[in-house]
């Protein structure tokens, strides 16, 4: 099978490369493979392309400053720089007075796992709990963010139920306490307005291959007078992150963020898709809906089912051609309930029977009507199965 005869519908997951992103990446894979840091004309060829980037980037995240924007290799590296950098720095700055790290309970592993490295260091970390629909509480939020807070980590959308979450809010909470508030867009951006500003974000982070960029390439705005630590030693992005620019990479991010910011429309078109695809899945019996129900992402639904085991469900699925995904599966190959759901109060018979489709560039209506066809069967399926064990 070919993929153009896949229904990819997990875009949360990744995102195809757009042509016209392809395209403007090409002259920097071949010809043009100067380094941005040699003063001959090849070199400044690819600086030029690289500060052209960084305005489109700057444009769509609505920083005030194209040098807010620092690129790096992926968004989960952007994450570690926010949260590492901010955390490191404060203690160089206020001497051990700032060792308190606040994140929420629903944060990728790029967040979590960098927190708990903090953690085992001597950072003070204070978790924020969600309710049922994955929302953190804002105003209990505030009162766990005190002057002793070097910096708080709280994602702007859910990449698993798509909850959106307060973050004005808590950016309000941090500023008044003077903390840093770093918020992970990698799952909004493209999908709802992103502006930093706006949000009220010192730290921002975003990843190229979930906007329809490569691989191997995010960013992280920071607010201009923020300092981080350096967490990749070098001088290349004014000495804040190390190592020779992935020229190809950031010119394609940058064409992925102007073709995101002048199709702002599409998530209207997702929005309806997702409706559709919800209306139908719902009919089956024993599933259920996850994540708020309208602070949530345009372009994804999240369901669990009674009675099976989503890994299972994503298989059969696949031999139809078709890409879903659930929770994270452990080493032998069951599903287990993931720590979003489980933070939700998930009742672990429906948590580990979940699903996510998620859209995006390329999808269409026979996708999802073809989804909503495969489905049915394979569900009572794989319940036959698992009633006979
Ligand atoms: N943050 C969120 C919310 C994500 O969904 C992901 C990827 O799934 C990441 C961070 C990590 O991004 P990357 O794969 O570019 O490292």
């Amino acid at each position: 099978m070919t993929p153009r005869d896949l229904a990819y519908l997990d875009h949360n997951a990744t995102t195809p490369v757009r042509p016209e992103v392809l395209e403007a990446m090409l002259p920097f894979l071949k010809g043009q493979y100067g380094n941005p840091g040699s003063p001959y004309w090849l070199g400044q060829q690819a600086r030029r392309a690289v500060e052209e980037a960084r305005a489109r980037v700057a444009s769509f995240l609505g920083a005030a400053d194209p040098q807010e924007i620092v690129f790096t290799s992926c968004g989960s590296e952007s994450d570690v720089m926010a949260i590492a950098g901010a955390y490191w720095q404060a203690q160089d700055e206020a001497g051990g007075r700032r060792r308190k790290v606040v994140t929420s309970a629903i944060e990728h592993d790029a967040v979590r796992g960098v927190v708990e490295a903090l953690r085992r260091r001597g950072a003070s970390v204070e978790t924020l709990g969600v309710d049922a629909q994955g929302l953190v509480d804002a105003e209990a939020a505030a009162g766990k963010i005190s002057s002793d807070a070097a910096i708080v980590s709280v994602m702007h959308a859910n990449n698993e139920v798509g909850t959106i979450q307060p973050v004005e809010t808590l950016a309000e909470a941090c500023r008044s306490k003077g903390a840093l508030f770093h918020t992970d867009a990698v799952q909004s951006a493209g999908k709802l307005p992103l502006d930093a500003r706006k949000l009220g974000a010192d730290l921002l982070s975003i990843s190229g291959h979930k906007i329809n960029a490569p691989k191997g390439v995010g960013a992280l705005y920071v607010r201009k007078g923020v300092r981080l630590a350096q967490t990749i030693t070098g001088h290349q992005e004014k000495n804040r992150r190390g190592g020779t620019e992935n020229v190809a990479g950031i010119v394609g991010l940058g064409a992925a963020c102007e073709l995101a910011a002048r199709e702002a429309a599409h998530a209207g078109r997702l929005r309806a898709f997702r409706g559709k695809l919800e209306e139908g899945v719902l009919k089956i019996p024993g599933s259920r809906l996850n994540g708020h129900p309208t602070r949530r992402l345009p372009n994804c639904a999240h369901f669990s089912f009674e009675g099976l085991d989503g890994h299972n469900l994503v298989v059969a699925l696949d031999l139809e051609g078709i890409c879903v995904s659930s929770g994270p599966a452990c080493s032998s190959g069951a599903s287990t309930p993931s720590h979003v759901l489980v933070a939700m109060g998930a009742d672990e018979r429906l948590a580990t029977g979940s699903l996510r489709v998620s859209f995006g560039y390329g999808t269409t209506q026979a996708h999802v009507d073809r989804l909503l066809k495969a489905l049915p069967g394979a569900v009572e399926k794989l319940r036959h199965v698992g009633a006979a064990l």
